[in-house]
């Protein structure tokens, strides 16, 4: 439990943060890429045209991470409306089948009925999205990713399992941490937005991992 509260401190200092500073680092970017835009289409400038797609691209990048980040400012679900969490994951089995084809990997559904609960559905999607997609990159070289609901103990839990190699502790104790990544190419930003997703809807995430893989449980009250 102390655990959980100290990585919902550094989530809202880090939230707040983000939020005030998003907006003017954005202005510029949009100044800059506009000018690369518009340089990327002179005559002159076509020899460096693989440079001008290169630089428009990484500023993309920069802004998405800024979009992602932003979320795991806000304090307050935008939108609760009492649902079932069975049609969210259904609704994503499409989406993620098709991340994990033609990588040797595969993606089970198995949904139990449970009782609708009040959830954000674009939260609760982009929770189960990080998940998933993290489950899927741990499995390098191939394997099962299972994700579950069932009711257990007057509580609704979300489970999704990996086959991959499991986290060290090393990794393990800065989970949570934003920008925390092992990942060449990642943001580290996955797992923040899920733990802070999870707080707003009063949910607990909690792991279990081992060598032959990892389960992250997202455990819902039920109202
Ligand atoms: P990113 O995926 O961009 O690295 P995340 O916040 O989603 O950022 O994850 C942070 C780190 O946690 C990852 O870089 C990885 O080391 C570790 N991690 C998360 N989920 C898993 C998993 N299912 N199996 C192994 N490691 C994981
Ligand atoms: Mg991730």
């Amino acid at each position: 439990l102390e655990e959980e509260m100290v990585r919902f401190d550094r989530l809202n200092m880090v939230g707040e943060m983000a939020a005030g500073i998003s907006h003017e680092v954005r202005n510029p970017m949009t100044t800059v890429r506009g000018f690369l835009q518009m340089l990327q289409g002179k005559d002159d400038c076509s020899r460096y045209k693989d440079y001008f797609t290169l630089m428009i691209q990484e500023l993309d990048r920069a802004n998405s991470i800024i979009t992602e980040f932003l979320s795991i400012g806000r304090n307050t679900p935008s939108n609760l409306e009492k649902q079932n969490i069975n049609f969210i994951v259904n609704s994503l089995k499409p989406l993620l089948q098709a991340d994990a084809f033609g990588q040797g990997k595969y993606v089970q559904v198995e949904t139990n009925k449970v009782p609708d609960l009040l959830l954000d559905s674009k939260e609760i999607r982009q929770i189960i999205l990080n998940l998933c997609r993290n489950g899927l990159e741990a499995m390098t070289s191939g394997g099962r990713l299972i994700i579950r609901t069932y009711l257990e103990n007057r509580k609704v839990v979300l489970t999704v399992q990996d086959e991959g190699e499991g986290i060290r502790s090393e990794v393990m104790e800065k989970l949570g941490t934003p920008f925390f990544t092992t990942k060449a190419n990642g943001t580290g930003l996955g797992l923040s937005i899920c733990y802070s997703i999870a707080a707003r809807h009063n949910a607990v995430i909690s792991i279990d991992t081992s060598a032959n893989g990892t389960t992250f449980y997202v455990k819902f009250n039920c109202n």
